[in-house]
């Protein structure tokens, strides 16, 4: 009962989080998205953009989100045992090593992991913090996809629903051809 409760207030919290910020949250506020990005900062000889199976590979979270939301309604035990134990270890190994992936691949837990970010994601249909590109003043120069931390083209399509809104294709874009409708 006290899950499925649970459940409720989070899916709550999750609708009113989109309707007013959208993925505002991702890309302004989660401090593990923040973490990411310094991490991304950190030179390294040769950065990933785009690799084979990325795609794929980011319907994990389609997986990750099912799996939360089975846990989150049916409950499960957390009484200290050893396998509890040894799968918290794992937990702290996993996240870890995601974590360091940040350094070569910017945000990948944003791009493959993060369930909560595929629920912000359909938010990005709602006009609150939308991006606009004017198709008249863009010149493609690449200049927004260069910089673009979920490697989606802002020109191709602006409110992507991987988008988090973090601003950056706005502010290099040579041409102010992308603006925010509010
Ligand atoms: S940076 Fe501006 S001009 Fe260049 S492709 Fe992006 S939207 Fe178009
Ligand atoms: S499209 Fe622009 S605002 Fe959206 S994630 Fe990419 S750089 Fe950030």
């Amino acid at each position: 009962m006290a899950a499925n409760i649970s459940a409720i207030v989070l899916a709550i919290i999750f609708v009113l989080m989109s309707v007013l910020g959208g993925r505002l949250f991702c890309g302004k506020i989660c401090p593990y998205g923040l973490l990411q990005d310094l991490l991304n900062k950190i030179p390294f000889p040769k950065k990933i953009r785009s690799f084979k199976g990325d795609i794929h590979l980011r319907h994990l979270k389609y997986i990750l989100l099912v799996l939360m939301l089975v846990v989150n309604l049916f409950g499960y035990s957390t009484a200290p045992t050893n396998e509890t134990n040894s799968f918290d270890a794992g937990k702290t190994i996993w996240w870890t090593v995601v974590t360091l992936i940040s350094i070569v691949i910017s945000r990948p837990a944003c791009k493959y992991l993060c369930p909560v970010g595929l629920l912000l994601g359909w938010s990005n249909l709602f006009p609150f913090g939308q991006y606009k590109v004017n198709q008249d003043s863009c010149t493609q120069c690449g200049a927004c996809l260069k910089v673009c931390p979920m490697d989606i083209k802002p020109y191709q399509s602006a409110n992507h629903f991987e988008c988090i809104q973090c601003g950056k294709c706005k502010k290099v874009c040579p041409s102010q051809a992308i603006t925010t409708r509010f």
